[in-house]
């Protein structure tokens, strides 16, 4: 998959996007990832990329001229563009899931107020928020967006199987999880977890995930 993120931060996505299983997704080859400047495509002698709002208010809104332009340079006939916005679906693991089975993904990320309605109706097909609360640049929903999608594709987590038994995938919060050592200042790792029963494994952590989702998240359980 590829992945274009435009944005006036890039050093923010191409930084963390560089690190980790990101890092070792795009040596693999599973994904290529660019982080590119919308600065780069303005034509002004001061890059501006932003102006007041029409009708007056508060803040600066971005131009639809170099967003245009900066989209319309990466862009094929199968590149879906999302535009990362506090007013969009909001992100879930089935929307991941869908977007990891995307050839080419444009990400958007706005700033300060945000982007001029035009780039929202003529150049974007989904709007995305990744939660109720305003953060200051897209580019920091874009890393949680990218990082989300591109982990989903066959092959980025070492162990395909631990994608599907996770969080959220399973319908259920994952239950918790212990390490060496058995006993830490007193504190036991449970004993069926050293039992070597795998049946009574597999039921145990079941049930603790089932009581876990329940106590948090009793939506999920509809
Ligand atoms: N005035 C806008 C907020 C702009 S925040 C409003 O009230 O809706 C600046 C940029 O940060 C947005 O354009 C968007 O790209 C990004 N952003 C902020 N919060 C976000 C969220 N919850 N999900 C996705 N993107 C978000």
């Amino acid at each position: 998959m590829r992945i274009d993120i435009l944005s006036l931060f890039p050093q923010i996505t191409e930084a963390a996007l560089g690190e980790s299983m990101m890092k070792r997704a795009q040596e693999a080859g599973l994904a290529e990832i660019h982080s590119l400047n919308i600065r780069d495509w303005t034509t002004d002698k001061h890059h501006t990329a932003d102006d007041a709002p029409y009708g007056g208010g508060q803040g600066m809104v971005m131009k639809c001229e170099p967003i245009f332009a900066s989209i319309e340079a990466v862009r094929r006939p199968e590149s879906r563009v999302v535009f990362m916005s506090p007013s969009g679906r909001p992100f879930s693991h089935a929307l991941a899931t869908e977007y990891s089975r995307e050839q080419h993904l444009v990400v958007l990320c706005g700033h300060y107020e945000g982007v001029d309605q035009r780039v929202i109706d003529h150049l974007v097909h989904d709007e995305v928020s990744i939660g109720d609360y305003v953060l200051t640049n897209g580019a920091i929903a874009a890393l949680v967006f990218v990082d989300a999608v591109v982990r989903l594709i066959p092959g980025v987590l070492g162990d395909d199987q631990s994608a599907q038994d996770e969080s959220f995938a399973t319908g259920l919060l994952e239950g918790p999880q212990y390490t060496r050592p058995v006993d830490f200042r007193g504190w036991r790792v449970p004993d069926i977890l050293l039992s070597g029963n795998h049946a009574a494994i597999a039921a145990w952590r079941r049930e603790q995930a089932l009581a876990k989702t329940k106590r948090v998240r009793p939506d999920l359980l509809g």
